[in-house]
């Protein structure tokens, strides 16, 4: 579908101006020969007209050339709009203050504030952010500083949101007073980390809504197609796939059959958050194009592209 132009048109398809919000997350290449490869399936994910495209960094930013080369891809040579993350931990505030002007430079208006990953055997040094919300503040101090470029506007400041406990967090009310106070600190949006069952993004929003938070939280996805990356998922952030889906990816024929079996669990799931009310969908997409293609495909949205469609697989 291509985007209305005219009054009339405008006015007959009012209603798809609410379509579901789409966003993809990317991570920055670790080679050249990754970043060709990153380039390609940044194409066909152009190609469903995403709202905007994620970059993910590292906690203590190790990887941040790679991070700008990604992140000026987007802006250079795409029609994508970048939300680059940006963690705090194992960063001073003054390497943080000056990454967020040098993505100011380069065009970047949409910032994803985190803690970042443990790093092991780190410990906090003195002048290093220990959570997410004093780094939304950072950024809005900064803000502040260069409304000239933004031209009085404002930057889209994301945060994390957990339908289960934090791993590090006591209680699932602790985690909801956290996302409290990032809200209050100057968030616009949140995006949940992964879950498996449609209750569990229902309960999160019930919570938050219950304590106060106003702001759209979009649930994220991953195309649950391989046991390996579900496994490795669970040893991150603490949410295991249901031991079922697990069963059947590992036991199924082939990687036809896989990716069958991963692309019905994730449609089915993110269908029953999009009838629930979420806002939108972003997909972990762990840089592979076909698997998001594949969800797309069988959700069927009601979006519309702004760059041509063909079949990009
Ligand atoms: P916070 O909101 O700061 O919370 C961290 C922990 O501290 C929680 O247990 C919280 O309960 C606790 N806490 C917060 N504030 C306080 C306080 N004032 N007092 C006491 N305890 C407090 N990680 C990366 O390294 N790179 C990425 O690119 C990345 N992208 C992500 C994208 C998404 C959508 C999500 C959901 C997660 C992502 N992560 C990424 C993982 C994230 O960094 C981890 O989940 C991290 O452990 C917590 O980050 P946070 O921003 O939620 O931290």
């Amino acid at each position: 579908m291509t985007a209305p132009t005219t009054l009339p048109e405008l006015e007959r398809t009012a209603p798809a101006a609410r379509r579901p919000a789409l966003s993809y997350e990317l991570f920055p290449a670790r080679s050249d020969l990754s970043f060709d490869r990153l380039r390609t399936t940044i194409s066909h994910l152009e190609a469903t007209g995403p709202d905007y495209v994620s970059v993910t960094s590292r906690a203590g930013h190790g990887n941040l050339a790679r991070v700008l080369e990604l992140t000026e891809h987007v802006l250079a040579e795409t029609a994508l709009r970048p939300l680059v993350h940006l963690t705090s931990i194992g960063s001073t505030r003054a390497q943080l203050t000056a990454i967020i002007h040098a993505l100011l430079d380069r065009g970047v208006r949409g910032l994803l504030a985190l803690r970042g990953d443990q790093m092991p055997g780190h410990s906090l040094e003195g002048d290093e952010i220990p959570f997410a919300r004093p780094l939304i503040e950072l950024i809005r101090e900064v803000e502040r500083e260069r409304t000239a470029v933004l031209a009085g506007g404002r930057l889209s400041v994301g945060v994390a949101a957990y339908p289960h406990r934090h791993p590090e967090s006591p209680t699932t009310r602790h985690d909801t007073e956290v996302l409290v106070a990032k809200e209050r600190a100057g968030a616009d949006f949140a995006i949940t980390q992964v879950f498996f069952e449609a209750s569990s993004y229902c309960a999160l929003l019930e919570r938050a809504r219950a304590a106060g938070v106003r702001m759209p939280i979009v649930p994220g996805f991953v195309p649950a197609t391989d046991p390996r990356r579900l496994v490795r998922l669970a040893e991150l952030s603490g949410v295991g796939a249901p031991r079922r889906l697990l069963h059947d990816l590992e036991t199924a024929a082939d990687d036809a059959e896989r990716r069958r079996i991963g692309v019905r669990f994730t449609v089915d799931l993110a269908t029953r958050v999009l009838d629930a009310g979420a806002p939108g969908l972003h997909l972990f997409t762990f840089n592979s194009h076909a698997e998001a293609l594949d969800v797309l495909d069988a959700l069927n949205l009601d979006r519309w592209s702004t760059t041509p469609q063909g079949d990009p697989r």
